[in-house]
């Protein structure tokens, strides 16, 4: 999912590289940009315009800091409203203090509610709780025989409405009152001491007075401890317009994005969260019970932003770098003056940054380099520093004319072999040329 707005953005950030400082026409473009990236993605409109307002005001605003370029203090601001947009602080369920704690299911028919029950029930499962799954959906035809079977999958008891059945006889079907089962499903779970109870409620196939209605009073029956509204991220900007009804017809505590593997644009779940006022809680991510996780805000701007973990780097180096040293490094970086005191200097800059392999991992597409670089230790830092120390200033600024007697006189000078020497130089010119290779990547 996501896949437009992300080459979108990137196309955006690309935009800016090499720019060593953004003017206001700059901030105006680059808003230009981002706004139609977020419309073509489906996110609502309302929610376009409060991002864009956010963006525009603080690339222009005094907060810029100074250890990032151009590009990625633009990444970084989109990436933090990115994840605002997106309810800021993971969202987690909360159990009530005498359980069971109810959780009531509520969305369109399709939406995905019943495949959720199981993951729900499965992943409360896992983490050591006892969930009762409540089959109150009894207006689509089969709806209960599927919980029965999401249920025995999850190895999660099953109530509905004739629990003597287990027959696979049909069972569900506009008779059954719902309301009745959701409260006898409660009671049962108090009586056999499920600390959770799961409610799966009928949808239909648009939003619908009866139904909200039927809704409501399996709220007022079973007075859940949270309502999940689940919807499927596939509908588009018709997801903003269901959760606005089910939040004025039942309400709701948290909402639940299903089918997120599916869509490429997957604006509604940038959204929802905005237009409804409640977190989104939960992802469900394919058909399998398996496929179903918390929702990180955090996480999935990340993802969106396709940046890997270079959003932690840029937090990191944020945090690390003075100033000076970054804007003159990223200079450097950009062009072949890239001397061996700068080398040197960066892998103490590395070094200050924490363990330098796990930095490297850090990097998008860091694969090749994280390769080239394996053995760099901080043991290494140490031997590479001697060995540096040991050239003349000229050797250090100009690389290219250590040949083989210099490099004897070097390792010598060092304590050294001339094989480590040569590995030294060797490593240096690799990470130069990968080095300007990122650094247009990145936009430095
Ligand atoms: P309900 O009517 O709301 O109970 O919806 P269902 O649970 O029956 O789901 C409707 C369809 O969507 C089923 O075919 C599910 O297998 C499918 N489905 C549910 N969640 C997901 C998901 O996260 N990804 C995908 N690809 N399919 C899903």
């Amino acid at each position: 999912m996501f896949e437009t707005l992300s080459d979108r953005l990137a196309g955006v950030f690309t935009g800016l590289r090499g720019k060593g400082r953004l003017s206001p026409a700059d901030i105006d473009a680059t808003a230009r940009e981002i706004r139609i990236a977020l419309l073509e993605a489906d996110v609502a409109l309302p929610v376009v315009r409060q991002f864009i307002a956010a963006i525009k005001e603080r690339a222009s605003g005094e907060e810029l800091s100074q250890a990032l370029n151009p590009a990625q203090q633009v990444i970084k601001i989109v990436n933090e409203e990115l994840i605002a947009i997106l309810g800021g602080e993971t969202r987690r369920l909360e159990f009530a203090k005498t359980p069971p704690t109810v959780i009531m299911l509520a969305g369109l028919q399709g939406a995905g509610k019943t495949t959720l029950a199981g993951k729900l029930a499965r992943w409360l499962k896992g983490q050591g709780h006892t969930p009762l799954l409540v089959a109150a959906d009894l207006q689509r035809p089969n709806a209960v025989t599927q919980l029965q079977v999401v249920g025995e999958q999850a190895g999660v008891t099953v109530f509905a409405p004739d629990p003597g059945n287990t027959s696979g006889v049909e069972i569900s079907g506009p008779g059954g009152d719902p309301v009745a089962v959701s409260r006898n499903g409660v009671a049962e779970a108090k009586a056999k001491l499920h600390d959770v109870v799961i409610v799966d409620t009928a949808g239909r196939l648009g939003v619908d007075a009866d139904m909200m209605q039927q809704a409501a009073s399996i709220r007022d029956a079973v007075d859940p401890d949270e309502i999940l509204f689940v919807v499927d991220a596939m509908i588009g900007q018709d997801a903003v317009t269901t959760a606005e009804a089910f939040r004025d017809g039942v309400g709701f505590t948290g909402v639940v994005l299903t089918k997120l593997d599916g869509d490429a644009r997957g604006g509604a779940a940038l959204s929802v969260r905005q237009v409804t006022g409640a977190p989104i809680m939960f992802a469900s991510t394919g058909e399998k019970l398996s496929d179903f996780d918390t929702f990180h805000p955090d996480r999935m701007a990340a993802r969106i932003l396709g940046m890997g973990d270079m959003l932690t780097l840029i937090e990191q180096a944020e945090q690390v770098f003075e100033q000076q040293e970054a804007e003159e490094m990223a200079a450097k970086l950009a062009g072949d003056d890239f001397t061996l005191d700068d080398f040197l200097q960066q892998m103490q800059m590395l070094k200050r940054m924490g363990p330098i392999g796990g930095l490297l991992g850090m990097l998008p597409g860091a694969g090749q380099m994280k390769e080239a670089l394996a053995n760099v230790d901080d043991r290494d830092v140490d031997r590479t520093a001697a060995i540096i120390q040991s050239m003349t200033p000229e050797e250090r600024a100009n690389p290219k004319i250590i040949n083989a007697s210099r490099r004897q006189r070097i390792a010598r000078g060092s304590g050294m072999t001339v094989s480590q020497v040569n590995g030294l130089v060797e490593r240096f010119f690799e990470a130069r040329k990968m080095m300007s290779s990122m650094a247009g990547q990145f936009g430095m």
